[in-house]
């Protein structure tokens, strides 16, 4: 699977529903460049990064991560470049390590998730990284001719939710932000989605990136999340 190109300086390998793997974007700036989540595991990082280099792109200088959850951070050891996260997404990470310390934990994760299964099919452990710089509250990153707004919102999925916006393509990153609580039992906290629909209202951007979707237009996803919990 090869990048799609989003705007002039956005790309993204398109999240694969079959193997439940998220979108990861790629921004190309004139300095630098910033990709978007780290992905499920050390493969799902090769296959970024195969596309990015068909592209004859480099690879990402800086990875940034939207929340804590396995398909987005597990192969954060795998990257290159240097990774930024926020401080209660590490906090969650070194929970996740510590579990890790049991070998039983990577063979609980492959009976409860049939995704995660295949992605760590013959695989006995896991390698999970904590960032290399975190940050409370926001985050800012002149790439070179593109910004990247690094920002922790309230949101429904997780505590630990970042978006990136990116001005210069009003593109707006949510990761799984508009989803319900999987590890509360899909708990849909209304109050907590309003909050974050009036947070994208504010926002002045063309293109809503969700990991685990098609691109959608800023009117579409509000008119979709009004429609589902109004
Ligand atoms: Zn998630």
């Amino acid at each position: 699977m090869g990048l799609t190109q989003l705007t002039n300086r956005i790309y993204f390998l398109e999240h694969d529903p079959e193997a439940d793997r998220p979108m990861l974007a790629y921004l190309k700036g004139d300095k630098f460049s910033l990709a978007i989540n780290a992905g499920y595991s050390a493969s799902h990082v090769q296959d970024f990064y195969r596309a990015i280099a068909a592209e004859q792109l480099d690879k990402p200088d800086f990875t940034v991560i939207t929340h804590w959850h396995y398909d987005h951070t597990f192969g954060m050891h795998a990257i290159s470049g240097i990774s930024i996260a926020h401080d209660k997404t590490n906090a969650f990470l070194k929970n996740q390590q510590a579990l890790a310390e049991n070998p039983g934990y990577i063979e609980s994760l492959k009976k409860e998730d049939a995704y995660f299964r295949k992605e760590y099919c013959g695989q006995k452990q896991l390698n999970i990284a904590l960032s290399d710089i975190s940050f409370s509250d926001n985050i800012t990153l002149d790439l070179g001719g593109i910004t990247a707004q690094i920002f922790h919102t309230v949101s429904p999925h997780a505590t630990d939710t970042v978006c990136v916006y990116v001005p210069e393509e009003k593109a707006l990153f949510l990761g799984d932000a508009t989803s319900e609580d999987f590890f509360n039992h899909g708990y849909m906290d209304t109050n907590k989605l309003h909050s974050l629909m009036q947070t994208i209202r504010t926002i002045d951007c063309r293109h809503c990136m969700l990991s685990h979707c098609e691109p959608l237009g800023r009117e579409d996803l509000l008119a979709y999340l009004q429609s589902l919990y109004s």
